[in-house]
């Protein structure tokens, strides 16, 4: 979830009373590179990926056998769907047994062309969608979030398996549901392929906090494509996110994407670049980003970046050259919060971990590899959120990402513990002082409401106007939230919490936790009955 102005104001003013900066943080070190935006690396994609208007290659280790299955083939990339092979890269060799793992993740190849003028994209998509539950299935349904973000997106050419469908929209057009001939069965898999068109809008405060805007020589493009919904127990699970919280509610999948744009770009996504070719003033980059629950992308001619190993993956923090001493800042609390994660939690995936500068009006929203950050936390009245930000957005990498969650409905298990491990963050940086401050902050969230005993595993909508605690998102689900895993690790024991936060972590890995399931397994761990706990904590009174 995104982290807003209002909502961090008084907090984080407490965390820097608490712990200072270390003015370490503020240096471009040895092992900062500086690279202009002109010295992108060179083009290494042979000239058929991008010159011949067929099937262009990806990798020379793509697998271009037909699919056995009788579905329709890719007709963007010449990798058969479940070759997974293009995905290796993005992921660290520990990670790469995931590839095996989630046969029926969705496929997504996306093919994109950017104006211009950065205010709209045209794209083809192509997705294999399995039927992984256990009932069959007589639609597909997709959500056209940008239909809700204050731009819009239009699907023109839709096919099933190759046969034109019409879809039916429904939700302020934000649904789009593909009906099927006959019921796809559990196991039984479909090809659904369109066009579609998005007009991206120019004004950040209108476009859902700036997250899906081309605003101040940045395009930020936020679930801009057509998703597959999430079909759980409540069926295809479809609703218009409460504006408090964040939009989307996504299975994790695998996404090949080639991007079309301006030379003078420098383009910034989910994932990690295939290839790369410029030609008559464009430039064509192929990317792909997998396990992952979404696709996320931003570009600028202004970006310039830093970055920093860290183990296996590079940290890239990109920012205009105005906001370079913001964006090493921004570099070196990302790898601090990494580590410190990596410790408490368990290894990130990735290869590559990307921090963005936009015009967004949050402080900082979080997305696959990629979490984009307000440009007003890298200098001027803001800067004092950048640490607690970065470390908190950093963080959703494993409580969003790796463990996904309903982020309507149970915004507690990404919030709460991003929240808390952040905590683990400032107390692993600057020991017992960083811990007490940024615990302050959290207590004086809570404050805000009088430290009321409202439940913290409430819809983001229960928070919000009209719900049954309005106004009280903020302090409860960022504030109380994080305090109760503090109250969960007391009753538990402090070991038995450690074991149980990296063993959740393990068996929710790319898949969609739930509150059921995060009580059970701490349950296992303690051999304790912890209904009283969650009663007084979490669920509803
Ligand atoms: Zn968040």
């Amino acid at each position: 979830m995104k982290t807003t102005f209002l909502l961090a104001a008084l907090i984080i003013s407490m965390v820097l009373a608490g712990c200072q900066p270390s003015a370490s943080t503020g240096v471009l070190t040895t092992a900062t590179s500086v690279v202009p935006p002109t010295a992108a690396p060179a083009a290494t994609a042979t000239p058929a990926a991008t010159d011949s208007p067929g099937k262009p290659v990806v990798t020379s280790t793509a697998v271009t056998a037909a699919p056995s299955t009788g579905l329709p083939g890719s007709s963007l990339f010449e990798v058969a769907w479940d070759d997974r092979s293009p995905f290796a890269a993005g992921l660290v060799t520990g990670q790469q047994a995931v590839l095996e793992q989630q046969p029926g993740a969705s496929v997504y190849h996306l093919d994109v062309a950017l104006s211009d003028d950065m205010t709209t994209v045209h794209g083809r998509e192509e997705v294999r969608f399995t039927n992984t539950e256990d009932v069959p299935l007589d639609s597909v349904v997709f959500r056209l979030f940008p239909n809700l973000t204050g731009g819009s997106i239009a699907v023109s050419g839709l096919t099933v398996n190759g046969q034109p469908v019409e879809p039916i929209y429904s939700l302020e057009d934000s649904v789009m549901t593909v009906p099927l001939s006959e019921p796809l069965q559990p196991g039984q898999q479909a090809v659904l392929a369109m066009d579609f068109d998005v007009v991206v809008p120019t004004d950040p405060e209108t476009s859902n906090y700036g997250t899906f805007a081309s605003f101040d020589d940045v395009l930020a493009l936020a679930h801009f494509y057509p998703m597959i919904a999430v079909y759980d127990d409540e069926g295809w699970n479809v609703e218009i996110a409460p504006p408090e919280g964040d939009v989307v509610y996504a299975d994790s999948g695998y996404y090949l994407t080639r991007i079309t744009l301006p030379d003078e770009q420098v383009l910034v996504a989910s994932g990690v670049t295939l290839d790369e070719s410029r030609k008559d003033g464009q430039q064509v980059v192929t990317v792909a980003a997998g396990p992952a629950r979404d696709f996320y992308l931003a570009a600028s001619d202004a970006y310039q970046v830093v970055s920093q190993q860290v183990g296996e993956t590079t940290i890239n923090s990109y920012a205009p050259r105005s906001l370079q001493r913001g964006s090493g800042e921004v570099l070196d609390i990302a790898a601090a919060a990494m580590r410190s994660y990596e410790d408490h939690v368990g290894p990130y995936p990735y290869t590559e971990m990307d921090l963005v500068s936009t015009a967004t009006s949050a402080l900082g929203v979080e997305y696959p590899g990629i979490m984009a950050l307000t440009s007003r936390i890298y200098d001027g009245q803001y800067q004092q959120y950048l640490e607690a930000t970065v470390a908190h957005e950093v963080g959703h990498q494993w409580f969003y990402n790796v463990v996904g969650d309903d982020q309507l409905d149970d915004p507690w298990l990404d919030e709460a513990l991003t929240q808390y491990i952040t905590l683990l963050y400032f107390q692993d940086r600057y020991g017992e002082e960083g811990y007490d401050g940024f615990h302050q902050s959290l207590e004086s969230r809570w404050d805000r409401v009088n430290d009321e005993a409202i439940p913290v595993g409430l819809p983001v909508a229960a928070y919000s106007e009209g719900g049954e605690y309005p106004g009280t998102y903020g302090a409860i689900v960022y504030g109380r939230g994080p305090l109760f895993f503090e109250a969960l690790a007391q009753q538990m024991g402090q070991d038995e919490f450690d074991a149980f936060l990296r063993d959740y972590y393990q068996t929710f890995s790319w898949n969609i936790a739930t509150t059921e399931g995060l009580r059970a397994l701490a349950e296992k761990h303690c051999g304790c009955d912890l209904e009283q706990l969650f009663a007084d904590w979490v669920y509803p009174k």
